[in-house]
């Protein structure tokens, strides 16, 4: 017989966290399934080694941390002791999580969910979908970049080459920086960080630009290619798979010419920062309901993308089933007690992520 709990929650990143303590609370059982080795496997996977991590309120948000244990210390420490401050927290609080467990599938209907997983199946009244958003956004070029990485797994990896990030948010800033660093840190290297964005201006919080001022003026390796446009991928005489990004140097010179100028680096050499979307397949195979975006109902999300509808409290179509954090981040269709539906943004940051937990959780202590 399937072991039965009140909420059963998929993901131990701060939303699954900020959930199960919520939950804890109230005196509700819960159960934490966690793919990954460790909490917040997610974050650990995704950040660049010592970066730093901000307590971001993002704008429209009033108030403070809704569970403040998972706060981000102010004085901005780095990843790896917050993801210590959030292990010692989990122990002290006796969170019930199963590790190297991998959420599949839910069957049943409300109150009686069976949860399945590739170890076993486990009974719910609610489950809250907190599986953050992991899957990157395509770079949009001809040709394979497979080989292009999404995030930096050892630094000193990129000592002695010339780098090339893609991207104009905080997490393309992050790994600037923290590659600029490793370099001016490593002895006699010349090497450069290029950083390019599509766009002339990037889309970074204060946070993020005071670091990466102070890394440029401490002599940072840091080169900056605006309106620079990844092409296609090619193949050198060398054999090697090398990636092309060209910035227009001047307008139309009629007769359809147009005047580049480009630089060409390794694949294996660019960390592409893009973004991620939304897990829309797996909300497909749950049967949640999902509304594809085009130009009049949509600003944020691109045309053809499919959003999850949401309650004002996070609940999807099906009763008793929340998506919260990075999973429904950076948009999803809110449907209104009025019936009315729109479009909200969702910045995809610890706060949202707490602060969605804290709304789906009230909803279900309301029953
Ligand atoms: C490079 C980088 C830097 C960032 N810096 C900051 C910052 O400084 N400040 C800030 O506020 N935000 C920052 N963010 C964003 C922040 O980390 C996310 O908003 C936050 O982690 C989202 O929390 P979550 O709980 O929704 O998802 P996640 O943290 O992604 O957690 C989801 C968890 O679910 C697990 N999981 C996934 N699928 C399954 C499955 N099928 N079964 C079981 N488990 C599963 C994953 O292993 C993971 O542990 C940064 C993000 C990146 C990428």
């Amino acid at each position: 017989m399937a072991e039965t709990f009140d909420l059963v929650i998929i993901g131990s990143g701060p939303g699954g966290l900020s959930s199960a303590l919520l939950a804890q609370k109230s005196s509700k059982s819960h159960l934490i399934l966690e793919k990954g080795r460790n909490i917040m496997q997610g974050i650990i996977d995704t950040y660049p080694k010592g970066k730093k991590v901000y307590p971001t309120i993002p704008k429209g948000y009033e108030g403070l941390f809704p569970v403040p244990e998972i706060k981000p210390p102010e004085e901005k420490v780095p990843v790896e002791l917050y993801i210590e401050q959030i292990q010692a927290l989990a122990s002290k609080s006796r969170l019930n999580i199963h590790f190297n467990e991998e959420f599949q599938e839910i069957m049943g209907a409300y109150p009686d969910y069976l949860v399945k997983t590739n170890k076993g199946s486990y009974l719910a009244q609610n489950i809250i979908l907190a599986f953050g958003s992991n899957i990157p956004n395509d770079l949009g070029i001809y040709g394979e970049a497979k080989t292009v990485r999404r995030n930096i797994e050892n630094g000193e990896d990129y000592i002695g080459v010339n780098v090339l990030v893609i991207g104009g948010g905080n997490a393309a800033a992050d790994v600037v920086c923290s590659l600029s660093k490793i370099k001016r840190q490593a002895k006699d290297d010349t090497t450069s960080v290029y950083w390019a964005h599509i766009k002339e201006t990037f889309e970074i919080n204060k946070d993020t630009a005071r670091d990466l001022g102070e890394e440029i003026l401490l002599g940072g390796h840091i080169k900056i290619l605006q309106k620079a446009v990844p092409k296609i991928g090619e193949v050198d005489a060398e054999g090697i798979d090398r990636l092309y990004i060209h910035q227009t140097i001047s307008p139309s010179l009629g007769n359809d010419l147009y005047t580049y100028q480009g630089m060409s680096f390794p694949m294996k050499n660019v960390i592409a920062c893009i973004g991620t979307h939304g897990p829309s397949a797996i909300f497909d195979t749950l049967n949640l309901q999902q509304i594809t975006c085009t130009g009049v109902i949509c600003k944020i999300a691109r045309e053809g993308e499919r959003l999850l509808m949401l309650s004002e409290h996070f609940e999807t179509g099906r009763k008793g089933i929340y998506a919260i954090g990075g999973a429904i981040s950076p948009s999803y269709m809110e449907i209104g007690s009025d019936g009315i539906i729109k479009e909200k943004k969702h910045s995809n940051l610890i706060f949202t992520a707490v602060w969605d937990a804290k709304i789906a959780v009230d909803k279900i202590l309301q029953g």
